[in-house]
C-alpha cells in the first residue's frame, strides 16, 4: 500500500446487503443499479459482487455503462434507460442489452437502429408522477398502439414495463402505483404483455413494498446506505470506508488562520493535521468545519475550508502522528463515520457523497 489515499470497497458487503434486500423484496427479480461507477464503487465490483448476492438483473443509466459491464464478460440482463436523440443504439442491441423507451422517437431510434435483426429487448418507461422521462399518460394510447404494431412486426418484444417514484410520501407513491396499474392495463388492452413490471427502487423498496411487482430496481441500500429510517436495523453494511493518511502534523500558536479565507482560527497552541482529499475528490467543499473524520479511533471536525486536494484538521493536543489514517466516512459499525453524516455536514444526500468521489481516490478492493 503506497497510495496517501484510498476508497476502500467491499464486494462481500455488497453481496450481503443483496441478500438482505431479496428478502426484504420477496419479488420473483431483483435489479441492482450500477450506473455512475457503480454509484462510486466500481461497475464492475458492484456487479460481480451484485450478482454473486443473488440479483439476476443488473441496470445502468447510459448504454455506455452496460456496454462496458458486457465487456468484461458480464453476460446477466441488463437494462440502461438514458440515451440521446442522435445516439447509436445499435451495440446495444447487439450486445443484449435492454433499452427503456420513453418516447415514440425512442421508439423509432431503436426500430431504425435494429434494422432486419432479431427484436430489440425494451422495457416501456411511463412517467407516473415523477416528470423525468417516460411516456405521460396523455400519450399512452398512442404509444401502446404503435408498440403493439412494432411487436407484431417483430421489431421489438417488450420484455418489461416500469416507472420510477417521486419517494415524496407512501400516499404519492401508492397514487404512482395506481396510475402505473392502469397503463399496464392500456397496455394489456393493446395485447402487450411484459413479463416484468417494476416500480421501486431503494426508498420505495422500504416504504412502499406493495408497489413492488415483479422486479425491484435497487441501488444505494445494495452499498449499505441506508436512505430510509426503515434501512436502519436490517443488516446493511457500508460497502466504501474513504479515507487518507496524515501526511503532515505541525504545532501551530493561538490564532492561527487554517485555510482559505481563514474561516477557521486555532483559540489555543495546538496540532494541525494535513490530510490529502479535496473538493476534486468529491470531498464536499460545503462540508468545511462541518465533515467529520476519525484518526486512530478519536473523532474530530475538519476545520475550515476544504480545498481543491487538501483539508486540515485540528486535533489538539491529541497523539496524531503523520502516517495515521484518518477516515471520512465508512462503517459507523466499525466507528467509522457515516457517508450520512458528510452529507448533513453538507447539506446534500448520501447518494451525492458516495458517487462523486473522485477517480483520484484508488479503489482498494477488500477481501
Ligand atoms: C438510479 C435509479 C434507481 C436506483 O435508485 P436508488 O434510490 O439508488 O435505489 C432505480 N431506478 C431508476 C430509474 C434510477 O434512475
Amino acid at each position: 500500500m503506497t497510495a496517501m489515499r484510498e476508497a476502500r470497497i467491499r464486494p462481500a458487503a455488497i453481496s450481503h446487503n443483496v441478500e438482505v434486500l431479496r428478502s426484504m423484496a420477496q419479488t420473483p427479480h431483483m435489479l441492482i443499479v450500477v450506473k455512475a461507477n457503480g454509484y462510486g464503487h466500481g461497475a464492475e465490483t458492484a456487479a460481480r459482487a451484485a450478482l454473486e448476492g443473488g440479483a439476476d438483473w443488473l441496470g445502468t443509466a447510459d448504454i455506455d455503462e452496460a456496454l462496458e459491464l458486457r465487456r468484461v464478460g458480464i453476460s446477466a440482463p441488463i437494462l440502461a434507460w438514458l440515451f440521446g436523440p442522435d445516439e447509436n443504439v445499435q451495440p446495444a442491441l447487439e450486445n443484449g442489452i435492454d433499452l427503456g423507451v420513453s418516447s415514440l422517437a425512442q421508439l423509432e431510434q431503436v426500430v431504425a437502429a435494429r434494422g432486419s435483426g432479431t427484436p430489440a429487448r425494451i422495457h416501456l418507461k411511463l412517467d407516473t408522477g415523477l416528470g423525468r422521462n417516460g411516456v405521460g399518460p396523455r400519450d399512452w394510447e398512442e404509444f401502446f398502439r404503435e408498440i403493439a404494431r412494432a411487436e407484431q412486426a417483430s421489431q421489438v418484444q417488450v420484455i418489461g414495463m416500469f416507472t420510477h417514484l417521486s419517494g415524496t410520501s407512501a400516499e404519492a407513491d401508492a397514487g404512482q402505483g395506481k396510475v402505473f396499474d392502469q397503463g399496464v392495463a392500456l397496455a394489456e388492452s393493446h395485447g402487450i404483455t411484459p413479463e416484468i413490471r417494476h416500480v421501486t427502487s431503494s426508498i420505495g423498496t422500504s416504504d412502499s413494498p406493495a408497489l413492488a411487482h415483479d422486479m425491484v430496481r435497487v441501488g444505494a441500500a445494495a452499498y449499505g446506505v441506508p436512505v430510509t429510517e426503515r434501512y436502519h436495523g436490517v443488516g446493511l453494511i457500508p460497502a466504501m470506508r474513504v479515507s487518507a493518511q496524515v501526511i503532515l502534523t505541525k504545532r501551530v500558536d493561538a490564532g492561527w488562520g487554517v485555510g482559505y479565507g481563514h474561516t477557521y482560527r486555532t483559540d489555543r497552541e495546538t496540532t494541525l493535521a494535513l490530510v490529502p482529499l479535496g473538493y476534486a475528490d468529491g470531498i464536499p467543499r460545503h462540508g468545511s468545519s462541518a465533515g467529520p473524520a476519525v484518526i486512530a479511533g478519536e473523532r474530530f471536525v475538519v476545520s475550515g475550508r476544504i480545498s481543491m486536494d487538501q483539508l486540515s484538521i485540528d486535533v489538539g493536543d491529541a497523539a496524531i502522528r503523520e502516517g495515521q489514517w484518518a477516515v471520512l466516512w465508512g462503517d459507523p459499525a466499525e466507528g467509522d463515520p457515516s457517508a450520512n453524516e458528510w452529507a448533513e455536514a453538507s447539506g446534500t444526500i448520501a447518494y451525492e457523497i458516495v458517487t462523486r468521489l473522485g477517480a483520484r481516490v484508488p479503489r482498494v478492493i477488500a477481501g
